[in-house]
């Protein structure tokens, strides 16, 4: 069973997947994760899709009979042998987990979430219409139409912020094929999506038609379906050093995690309570840098301006995630979750003290960049190092420096999450390294490659001449009914 963070509603997990939100607001969690025994070293000797099947039976039990075979796509759709491939990159190390359909990590949830999310109706027995609605700070949404695109019995639409997202990211998904799917922007920015998408649940789940006709599931990390298959590549990682003699078992490794909603990183703190040897996780922020100062004084304030940057993907106030992160760090406390959820949405802030914040401060660590600090990042990467890093990967890897200068660090391995191709935001990163980009994304692209004798993925090169089939642009305001029609 899986319970909520706001009260002691429980449901099981496979109907956990398919109602994506709980009815009270609260998102699904796993009470008892850390007191079940699960074999780390057993799982850590796996094949990357075998140690996925473990992790999915672990955490999901209820699907544990097909765990097997939806772990078994990712050969199919991922480039790399090792799924999530570990590349030594100075004196750490880069998890790249962007070798998907759609070049950024998300594709590592968003191929089997379907797969979950149709298992489930077979196991609950439920034969109507799944629509998610999903709102996306750039990634999520295309993995989320790949994934869902032509899936019988679901529909998928798809909210973005208007021009808040990077050209190419854009192009991926106003171009998405498929008989099932829906692609609006909205005169707003990420938080404006995710809350319009929230409300659009609450105002249905209160309908009449709830029980009754489709029901609304959650793409967004907001869905425990999204949060497990994530859990996996915290695995990967370590058994990658071990394999290569990095470290020896029992050994601590930290995680860098460029940071948005809080999904990435939770999985991470998952991965730990379940008994993976992980130090510190450090929360790498953008100049959006909401999470840094909770984490560093307890205090979360959403009442600040909110800047674009060049790691879109990341420019978020409300973290949603970040609730479940206070439901464990207050023992399971619903009552006390709720009213900081309540103080959120009405004053726009809240503050966490005492044994809760030092639960949290024991086991995250937290750092910010500026714009100047992640192009320094990409340059110093490709220039000392050769490898090319992504906006968002330069994010975990500026604060990963600040982090080892800092009293906190203690001397572990260090992994940085690297969340995208580079060449999902090919104008910064050729800047960056000293290029010119043209006005054209293509262009840039192709001049990216050139440069650093990296191919283009096919993914990226074949959107240049697909043919624009989303134009919808609604207000912050039409989101609910634009959702619900
Ligand atoms: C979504 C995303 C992030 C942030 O991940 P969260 O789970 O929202 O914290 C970071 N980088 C990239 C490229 C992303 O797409």
């Amino acid at each position: 069973m899986v319970q909520s963070t706001r009260s002691s509603y429980s449901v099981s997990d496979t109907a956990a997947v398919l109602q994506g939100i709980a009815p009270d607001g609260g998102l699904f969690v796993d009470p008892d994760i850390s007191s079940r025994p699960f074999d780390v070293s057993r799982c850590l000797s796996l094949p990357y899709t075998e140690m996925a099947a473990e992790v999915f039976s672990h955490l999901l039990p209820g699907f544990a009979g097909m765990a097997k075979e939806i772990a078994s796509v990712y050969p199919k759709k991922f480039s790399s042998p090792e799924i999530t491939p570990l590349r030594p990159v100075g004196d750490a190390y880069a998890l790249e987990l962007y070798h998907g359909p759609t070049c950024a990590f998300k594709d590592v949830a968003l191929s089997v979430l379907p797969l979950f999310i149709t298992a489930a109706k077979q196991i609950e027995g439920i034969d109507r219409q799944i629509s998610i609605l999903t709102a996306t700070s750039g990634d999520t949404g295309k993995a989320a139409l790949e994934g869902f695109h032509d899936v019988p019995g679901t529909d998928i639409t798809v909210f973005f912020p208007y021009g808040g997202v990077s050209a190419m990211q854009q192009a991926q998904m106003v171009t998405q094929e498929g008989s099932n799917v829906r692609v609006c922007a909205v005169r707003g920015n990420f938080d404006d999506c995710q809350r319009g998408v929230k409300e659009a649940f609450a105002k249905y789940n209160q309908s009449a038609d709830a029980a009754s006709s489709r029901m609304l599931s959650s793409a967004n990390s907001i869905n425990i379906g999204r949060l497990v298959p994530q859990v996996v590549y915290y695995f990967s990682a370590y058994a990658q050093l071990l394999r290569d003699g990095k470290l020896h078992f029992g050994d601590k490794v930290d995680f860098v995690v460029p940071t948005g909603n809080f999904g990435d990183i939770l999985a991470g703190y998952l991965a730990r309570e379940m008994g993976l040897p992980v130090g510190s996780l450090v929360c790498a922020s953008n100049a959006n840098n909401v999470l840094t100062d909770f984490i560093t004084t307890g205090v979360y304030n959403r009442c600040r301006p909110f800047l674009k940057t060049s790691s879109p993907s990341m420019d978020i106030l409300v973290s949603s995630n970040l609730e479940r992160m206070l439901f464990y760090a207050t023992g399971g406390d619903t009552d006390e979750v709720s009213s900081l959820m309540t103080s959120l949405s009405r004053d726009g802030s809240y503050t966490l003290t005492g044994s809760a914040l030092e639960a949290i401060q024991s086991v995250f660590a937290a750092g910010c960049c500026t714009e100047d600090e992640v192009t320094a990042a990409i340059s110093r990467l490709w220039h000392n190092h050769r490898w090319l890093s992504d906006t968002h990967t330069a994010v975990g890897f500026a604060v990963l420096d600040k982090y080892r200068r800092s009293a906190s660090y203690t001397g572990n391995p260090c992994v940085v999450l690297s969340t995208a191709s580079p060449f999902k935001f090919p104008a910064a990163v050729l800047s960056a390294i000293g290029g010119t980009p043209s006005d054209d994304e293509f262009e840039t692209a192709l001049r990216l490659s050139e440069l650093t004798q990296i191919p283009v993925p096919e993914s990226i090169a074949a959107l240049r001449h697909k043919p624009v089939l989303h134009h919808d642009v609604v207000n912050i305001e039409d989101v609910v009914s634009y959702a619900l029609s």
